[in-house]
């Protein structure tokens, strides 16, 4: 039983060459502030259609709303869009976006389909909530680039919106994890409006249950989520003792593993939701049946399932991905003791677009994107 009121950020406004970037806006900010404008509500879910579902990047196509209103809006307002610099086709049907923000900075989103369910294929899209990331992870190569900013709630929605259009309505995006580049619960905020833009039945129209935020462990960030939005918790746990934790995770001097899971035993999840702890697998580090059995009592009591993660190799670091046989030994492990433990499979690898390769992206590699 929770007794704490539910996190409510501050609506903020954001502006863009001087005028007001209406997509930072979720449906009842944008509606607030048309009437700040003297305008009238309503006026302001009309436009947030327009944004959001058609994906208009002018007024002028907004039939429904008065010539005054529209002569206004294109005074003081502003319809964002991220520019594409590229982007690159897996062979194995993955794409990895590469966006040129307003300020020149770059981000990265990637779609990976997974069409083999007939009839109900899953198309996902990790998206990016900052321009690079302060959490250091030692094996991470976002974490090279350090903090540069935190994405507006547009940049983050617009991810979504943007490579829908490029996708065509045949192909819907389905899924939407918070695993790109940056750390999502140190831009609280910005990923809260962008998320209500992705849950909007008149936004983006995505499922809560389909929408997963992955996170180091920002304990207070991670109650404030889950009071605020009803979405999925990822937590990228990585090691099986807290030992282990600190050599790889500087978080976790903040945050201690002990804290982590007692927040995780006390966050107030719906009924059939479990949290997911993200393992990458690193060889000769935490990849042991000592590790295994570890992590088997750190779950105890834990609504949780376990996604293996062999670590994705790269020149700059000198880590390595253990062998399948001992991956899948691990996970027989966990599985046979009553651990729901599954193995992430690598998709992008030839174009860099797998977990922790985000981030050292080239614009030479990357070709146009396909009207
Ligand atoms: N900052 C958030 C969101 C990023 S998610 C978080 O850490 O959860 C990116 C995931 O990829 C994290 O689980 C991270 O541990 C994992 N990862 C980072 N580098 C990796 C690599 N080289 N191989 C496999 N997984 C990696």
């Amino acid at each position: 039983m929770s007794t704490e009121s539910a996190y409510i950020p501050r609506q903020k406004c954001f502006e863009r060459d001087g005028r007001t970037d209406l997509k930072a806006f979720d449906r009842a900010g944008l509606e607030a502030w048309f009437i700040e404008q003297g305008d009238k509500r309503f006026r302001g879910h009309q436009v947030f259609k327009w944004l959001w579902q058609r994906g208009l990047d002018n007024f002028d196509e907004m039939t429904n709303i008065p010539k005054q209103t529209r002569t206004w809006l294109a005074e003081k307002a502003t319809i964002t869009w991220l520019k594409s610099a590229g982007v690159q086709h897996s062979k194995d049907g993955t794409r990895k976006y590469l966006w040129e923000c307003h300020d020149g900075s770059h981000i990265e989103s990637v779609y990976i389909p997974d069409e083999d369910h007939p009839g109900k294929a899953r198309r996902t899209l990790c998206i990016s909530s900052q321009v690079g990331c302060a959490m250091a992870c030692t094996f991470c190569l976002t974490g090279d680039l350090g903090l540069k900013r935190n994405l507006s709630p547009s940049e983050i929605a617009n991810q979504v919106l943007q490579v829908a259009q490029d996708l065509g309505p045949e192909k819907p995006i389905t899924n939407i994890v918070m695993m790109g580049m940056g750390e999502p619960l140190h831009n609280l905020d910005g990923i809260i409006f962008a998320i209500r833009t992705m849950l909007d039945d008149d936004g983006l129209n995505l499922s809560h249950r389909k929408i997963t935020v992955s996170t180091v462990g920002l304990v207070p960030a991670m109650k404030k989520l889950q009071s605020a939005l009803p979405v999925n918790i990822a937590v990228s746990l990585n090691a099986s003792s807290e030992e282990q934790r600190l050599q790889v995770m500087p978080i976790t001097r903040k945050y201690s593993l002990d804290e982590l899971i007692q927040t995780c035993k006390d966050l107030p999840l719906p009924k059939a939701k479990r949290i997911t702890f993200e393992y990458v697998m690193m060889a000769g580090f935490n990849d042991s049946m000592e590790d295994a059995a570890r992590l088997i009592g750190l779950m105890r009591g834990v609504k949780s399932k376990i996604n293996l993660i062999p670590y994705n190799e790269n020149p700059a670091r000198d880590i390595k991905r253990p062998s399948a046989e001992r991956v899948k030994d691990f996970q027989h492990y966990l599985v046979s003791r009553g651990v729901h433990c599954s193995v992430r499979v690598t998709r992008g690898k030839d174009i860099s677009a797998a977990c922790g390769q985000l981030g050292k992206a080239s614009k030479e590699e990357a070709v146009p994107l396909s009207a």
